[in-house]
């Protein structure tokens, strides 16, 4: 049986993270050890959503919530500047060691029933730790998980529903965005790129840059990843600590949040930050401070958004391959117009961003038609 936990305001006002959520849930399921947490953060514009991580957090209680509610705000700010008519949320599960595939597929099914439990206010997929495979077993229970179903990709083949290739594609788009106005360079050709996380995206962005002709440096923690990335995709491997300071002209963070901080900030070679992880700064004030040292950074939650506009179609069930690729250009031209304002305006890129996608919370666009033609196939 599911224990559901409604956290209210004044039980989470004071934590870290917490901007005015709308709902945020705790979930324990005493019979899998399921531990979960879901954060509503915006419905302004739509359903919230947003993909589930299983992470292993030192104290769920507090990182794991801190980590749910930042994740989820970017989410709103994610599709507000995408223009979908999404709000923002997000998951998260707790990771621990020992648990066995029968114990874990018993936890996704109890997760999929708390989603259920949302009915449709809350909309999921694969992040960080999650895999096509598993969304498929949590969506046995519940008729919210989007990132499964295959699609057509450009050249006429069939990828399963994971986006991160999508999310990968998008990156470069932006960050062709972000070399023609910081270099006013055209291509890529010669331009060197350092990837940090070889997983899903960071390996498919090494692909795409490698074809492009960009010099890359690769890292990861797992040393026979970075290898094989760098063997197939002509990169210079170099471990986790030494991708800060080599001579490279855009660092594209592709792993975890926080990555720019007090320590790697002195140390920082690039004069690009353009990658997809969330939450690439500590805090909102680096943004300032790479605006200040002449490095350009292109907000995350625009930079990113490929994958959620690639799931986004599985929601309203509305794919169509040329209006993905139409929208993904548009990440350049949104990048392109927070980039000119942060010049015209002298404020940081991060900056920018968050106020483009607070005047579209205020006055939601009217976007695309959609079809929905969802009938529900589970209990409540
Ligand atoms: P992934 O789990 O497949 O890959 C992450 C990689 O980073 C792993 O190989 C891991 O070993 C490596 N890593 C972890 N810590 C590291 C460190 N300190 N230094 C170097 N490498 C490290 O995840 P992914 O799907 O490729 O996503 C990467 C990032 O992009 C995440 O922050 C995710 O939230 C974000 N993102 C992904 C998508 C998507 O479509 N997959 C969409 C939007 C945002």
């Amino acid at each position: 049986m599911l224990l559901i936990t409604n956290y209210s305001r004044s039980i989470i006002h004071d934590v870290e993270g917490y901007d005015n959520h709308e709902k945020v849930f705790y979930c324990y399921d005493k019979e899998s050890g399921l531990q979960s947490f879901i954060a509503i953060h915006n419905t302004k514009r739509g359903p919230a959503l947003g993909g589930c991580r299983y992470w292993s957090y030192k104290r769920f209680d507090s990182e794991g919530l801190t980590d749910v509610l930042r994740l989820s705000r970017g989410m709103t700010f994610k599709s507000a500047l995408a223009g979908l008519s999404l709000g923002g949320g997000k998951a998260v599960i707790s990771k621990r060691h020992g648990v066995s595939q029968q114990i874990w597929e018993k936890q996704l099914r109890a997760f999929g029933r708390f989603v259920q439990t949302l009915e449709g206010e809350f909309v999921t997929g694969e992040d960080v730790g999650i895999s096509v495979a598993d969304m498929k077993i949590a969506a046995q229970e519940t008729d919210y998980i989007v990132g499964i179903k295959p699609k057509e990709t450009d050249d006429g083949t069939m990828r399963d529903g994971d986006p991160s290739p999508v999310t990968a594609y998008g990156v470069m788009v932006g960050i062709r965005s972000a070399v023609k106005h910081h270099f006013k360079l055209k291509t890529l050709s010669g331009i060197v790129v350092g990837i940090q996380g070889c997983g899903s995206v960071g390996s498919k962005l090494a692909e795409m840059l490698h074809s492009e002709g960009a010099k890359l440096y690769v890292t990861d923690i797992d040393v026979t990843l970075r290898e094989r990335v760098a063997h197939e995709f002509g990169a210079t491997p170099c471990d986790p600590d030494e991708i800060y300071s080599m001579p490279m002209d855009v660092f594209a963070p592709c792993a975890l949040g926080a990555v720019i901080n007090e320590d790697t900030f002195k140390i920082l070679s690039a004069n690009i930050i353009a990658g997809s992880a969330n939450n690439q700064l500590k805090d909102h004030s680096f943004g300032q401070k790479l605006r200040e040292k002449n490095i350009l950074y292109a907000p995350d939650y625009v930079i990113n958004s490929g994958g959620l506009i690639d799931v986004s179609y599985d929601h309203f069930n509305n794919f169509d391959r040329d209006d993905l690729f139409r929208r993904l250009g548009q990440i350049g031209t949104t990048l392109e117009e927070i980039f000119k304002r942060s010049d015209t305006e002298d404020r940081s890129t991060n900056d920018v961003a968050q106020s483009i996608a607070e005047e579209r919370l205020v006055v939601p666009e009217k976007t695309k038609k959609t079809k929905k033609t969802k009938t529900s196939k589970k209990k409540k």
